[in-house]
């Protein structure tokens, strides 16, 4: 057994996978009479497995492509319903309610607290710091790790802020939880970073786990697809938390399209684009008398900090543009998310901010 599968939940490591007794039939010779399916497909069903048939759990296929994507080898890849799930599967697998604990970084991606709450696992926290331009402390931080947290969850790029970590920091941070516990790479907006993923660390850091998801820059949030990668005795054993079928087979179509050659190249376009409107957004954003600042973003977003968010906001609403804001969060006061959009409904926005 693996050393990181050493701090997981004991009663955990016996279970037995869902067995959905498919084996034997790859090439989709065999006729189909063991798991009570319909033997036709719904009305207007043009799918490519046929959506009367159960999905496979962990498709190959997919794996492969995603492996490759994100330069692993397949046992390093579990598939989820978003990396949503995967964070939610780390929790269930690592944290006796009651007992163990999450070590978040706040303001951050919300789902480490609800999947922590949910759970009953202890929550401890480090808030970053606007006037630290919301660096992490990391003195402070070591400081306040417990024997009883099992995950740190780091996000970078970070939702809302929009900064990087330095790859030293994240190499520390697994050095000196090495053992300890599991450090959760959240890199959702990787694609929009200068700095590249730090998947590669993983062959130094058997307790650095990472996610991606393929609803940003591959434009797939509807279609609920996400990756865990980490060490390999890791995935086997999350894989035995999974739901049975947890990635539907329009998924799995869906993220095998968008990961075929031809998307890979117009994704590739898009996140280009995309990088030159979130420089002239800043830029335009900046110019503005409602705006006090905008943070420097690695993603496809700009966290803005305004003099009167409740104008800004308005102003942006009337223009007929959404925007998100954080009432609850103490160190956003005042800030709002933008993300960038097409250069038409970026230019709608600093029209609509400029007319405030
Ligand atoms: C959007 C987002 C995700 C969501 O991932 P899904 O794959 O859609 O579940 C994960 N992490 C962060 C930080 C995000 O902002």
């Amino acid at each position: 057994m693996s050393s990181v599968l050493a701090l997981a939940r004991a009663e955990l490591l016996e279970l037995e996978a869902y067995q959905p007794g498919q084996a034997g039939n790859e090439d989709g010779s065999l006729v189909r009479l063991h798991a009570n399916e319909s033997p036709w497909r719904p009305i207007g069903d043009d799918s490519r497995a046929g959506l009367n048939r159960y999905p496979d759990p962990q498709p190959p296929e997919l794996v492969a492509r995603l492996a490759e994507l994100y330069g692993v080898d397949e046992n390093r890849v579990l598939l989820a319903r978003g990396s949503d799930e995967a964070i939610d599967l780390l929790v269930r697998g690592f944290c006796r309610a009651g007992a163990d604990g999450v070590f978040i970084l706040p303001p951050t991606f919300g789902q480490y607290r609800t999947s922590a709450k949910i759970h009953g696992a202890k929550i401890h926290e480090l808030a970053l710091e606007r006037a630290r331009g919301f660096e992490p402390d990391e003195q402070a931080l070591y400081e306040l790790l417990r024997p009883e947290i099992k995950l740190l969850f780091l996000c970078s790029p970070n939702n809302p802020t929009g900064g990087s970590l330095d790859r030293s920091f994240v190499e520390r941070a697994c050095e000196r939880l090495a053992g300890r516990a599991l450090v959760v790479l959240d890199e959702a907006y990787v694609e929009f970073a200068r700095t590249p993923s730090l998947v590669p660390l993983m062959e130094d850091f058997s307790n650095l786990v990472v996610l991606r998801t393929l609803s940003k820059a591959h434009a797939l949030a509807g279609a609920r697809c996400g990756a865990l990668i980490g060490d390999p005795d890791l995935v086997s054993f999350l894989r035995r938390l999974l739901q049975p079928f947890a990635l539907t087979s329009l998924t799995v179509e869906a993220a095998l399209r968008a990961l075929a050659p031809e998307s890979l190249r117009t994704t590739g376009e898009r996140v280009r684009v995309l990088l030159e409107e979130r420089e002239r957004l800043r830029r335009g954003l900046a110019g503005s008398a409602l705006v006090k600042r905008v943070f420097p973003s690695e993603a496809n977003f700009l966290l803005v900090e305004s003099h009167d968010a409740e104008r800004f906001l308005r102003a942006s609403l009337t223009g007929g543009v959404m925007l998100r804001w954080f009432p609850r969060e103490r160190e956003l006061e005042g800030c709002v998310r933008v993300t960038v959009g097409t250069p038409q409904q970026n230019e709608l926005l600093l029209q609509s901010v400029a007319q405030a």
